[in-house]
């Protein structure tokens, strides 16, 4: 199966790594295109210097872009998705998107005979390097049979959420969920420390009890106790998630105030810390906010 692979970035480079070898055969194309070609060099792909070239030959394309319009303005013009993909090809989208955006390209897809999957990824880039991922796809169930193979390659669990856009509702839901926990556990352990309560002390007793959360066992511990703050997912992009999931609840008539916190909180941190930041970063500003 000829897979193009397009948007090598933290998540998107580990997970093409796993397309690089039989049955696969893989081409790469990033915006920054040097990246392609170091990656080329060193595994078993070619890289193509821009989308219609990495596409035209392609059975599947898989795009990981920051948000879902990235994968919709590569669509149009005589060199666009639209134009240079075969009919009875596929486009799974990888990226962490919006439902209303994904249904617009699918529909747009369908009219020339190309199937469409939303497939956003959770498990991080040690997910992604290991090929333990969870992808949750929106669509057609019959489509997803049909590259359910190439999504085995980087993901150990591969859940059918419901019709298109469902992968990606899931998805910022899940995201928006990781966002409160971060936040929670920052403003419950700065209150502690500030009693006197070691936070080391804090996790250990909040992770032997019903409060625990991804953040509070591995977050924490990991990357706050010890001021690593490693740069593996960016605060922005964590915005943008939480940002989807409150876009969804008013979407669907339901007044969600910790979503529309939480995305307030985010932004406001993107704000402070910019666009190159970690997510967990948010731990340092939440600290500086309560010091004014
Ligand atoms: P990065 O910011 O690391 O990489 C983004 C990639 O998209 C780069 O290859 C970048 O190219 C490319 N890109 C950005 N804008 C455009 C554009 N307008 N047109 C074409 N290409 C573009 O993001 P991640 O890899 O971390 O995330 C990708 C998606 O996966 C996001 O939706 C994110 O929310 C999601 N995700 C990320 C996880 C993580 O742990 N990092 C975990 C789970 C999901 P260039 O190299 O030129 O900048």
């Amino acid at each position: 199966m000829h897979v193009s692979f397009l948007g090598l970035g933290a998540i998107g480079l580990p997970m093409a790594r796993h397309l690089a070898r039989p049955p696969f055969s893989l081409t790469v194309w990033n915006r920054t295109a040097s990246k392609a070609a170091a990656f080329a060099s060193q595994h078993a792909a070619r890289h193509a210097s821009n989308p219609a070239d990495a596409v035209r030959d392609a059975d599947l394309v898989i795009t990981c872009f920051p948000v879902s319009a990235d994968v919709e303005q590569l669509l149009d013009g005589p060199t666009g998705l639209l134009a240079t993909m075969r009919a009875g090809t596929m486009l799974v989208d990888c990226t962490s998107g919006d439902p209303a955006t994904s249904q617009r390209i699918a529909a747009r897809l369908a009219e020339r005979g190309i199937g469409f999957l939303d497939a956003p990824v959770s498990g991080g880039v040690a997910g992604a390097e290991a090929g333990t991922l969870t992808v949750m796809v929106g669509g057609d169930a019959t489509l997803l049979e049909r590259v359910r193979l190439v999504l085995e390659a980087f993901g150990k669990r591969i859940v059918h959420c419901g019709a298109v856009g469902a992968g990606h509702a899931v998805k910022a839901v899940n995201n928006a969920l990781l966002a409160q926990h971060i936040i929670g556990t920052a403003e419950g352990l700065l209150a502690l420390e500030r009693m006197g309560v070691d936070p080391a002390i804090a996790l250990d007793v909040i992770n032997a009890s019903s409060g625990r959360s991804n953040a509070s066992m591995n977050l924490f511990p990991e990357r706050v106790i010890t001021k690593a703050y490693p740069r593996t997912f960016r605060l922005a992009l964590l915005d943008k998630d939480v940002g989807i999931a409150a876009q969804i609840a008013r979407a669907q008539g339901i007044d969600a105030p910790m979503l529309d916190l939480a995305s307030q909180l985010y932004h406001e941190a993107r704000a402070a810390l910019g666009e190159d930041s970690d997510h967990v970063e948010i731990v340092k500003w939440l600290a500086a906010r309560a010091e004014r």
